[in-house]
């Protein structure tokens, strides 16, 4: 499985548009690895996670290949995760073609892409209801397994976090949430060991959580009890995601404080093959 992160930052994207703290002016002067669009990634080429309004710069960015891309998962419905204005774009008047593409969301999501849809059916496009607990499949021949579980964040948004297994292998893609609630603690104990998982940080080391968003404290105490249900092992890749300027670290501080624990801080382009 590979998965590429295409946007890596929480709404306002680092540097934060207006900002100019320490962080985002440290962004806006560093550029590269420091400067953050908001959250979207992709497995195999194919599977994109999320819709956000950078969906447009990440396709040039990084040359996303719609002739692959058919289904995209959304984790809820806050605007820089959801962006359904831009789904117009796949009607006659902006796209001269392309493949169906098929969207999953819970409850929240599923109704504002409901109305997008159904308004020009010339866009070619699909909406699927999903629901936490509920496995479905996805993907040429149904080869990606998912479960969406219960995400602790605004509830209003119907948000879930999403275990994705393909073959023999499995990833936690976990944005945003803060710490896991009981019921998506069964869920995955159900699911197995993952080989990669993605946790929310967007309060760097220590601002936020344990509810509503992570921090590294948070991750830190989420992966123990990983461990202890036999979830994660040596061999589980972790990568730290989501980051805001409200967390008051860069990028480069992050890596610098987080390496001795073998995690990886996320950027714009990071691939991950595993
Ligand atoms: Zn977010
Ligand atoms: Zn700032
Ligand atoms: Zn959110």
């Amino acid at each position: 499985m590979k998965i590429k992160y295409l946007g890596t930052a929480a709404y306002e994207g680092v540097p934060s548009l207006f900002c100019t703290c320490r962080v985002c002016r440290r962004a806006a002067q560093a550029g590269g690895r420091e400067l953050r669009s908001r959250s979207q990634a992709i497995i195999n080429d194919e599977l994109l996670l999320d819709f956000p309004p950078d969906t447009v710069w990440h396709s040039q960015r990084f040359g996303l290949d719609w002739t692959k891309i058919g289904d995209c998962l959304i984790t809820h419905n806050h605007s820089d995760h959801l962006y359904p204005e831009d789904v117009e774009m796949a009607t006659e008047g902006y796209s001269h073609e392309h493949r169906p593409l098929h969207f999953y969301a819970a409850q929240s999501g599923y109704d504002r892409l409901r109305e997008v849809v159904d308004f020009d059916k010339t866009a070619g496009a699909e909406v699927s209801l999903i629901e936490p607990g509920k496995r479905f499949a996805v993907g040429e021949g149904g080869k990606y397994s998912v479960l969406p579980l219960r995400a602790n964040h605004a509830e209003n948004t119907s948000p879930v976090i999403y275990s994705i297994t393909c073959g023999d292998r499995r990833m936690l893609y976990a944005h945003d949430t803060g710490v896991f609630f009981e019921d998506t603690w069964e869920g995955l104990k159900q699911e197995g060991r993952y080989d990669l998982v993605s946790m929310d940080c967007t309060g760097c080391m220590e601002i936020g959580g344990p509810d509503y968003h992570m921090c590294v404290r948070d991750i830190r105490g989420v992966l123990e009890r990983m461990r202890r249900e036999g979830l994660v092992d040596e061999g589980t890749i972790v990568v730290l995601n989501h980051f805001s300027h409200n967390g008051l670290l860069t990028y480069e501080e992050m890596c610098r404080e987080v390496e001795k624990e073998g995690m990886i801080v996320s950027y714009d382009g990071l691939e991950i093959t595993f």
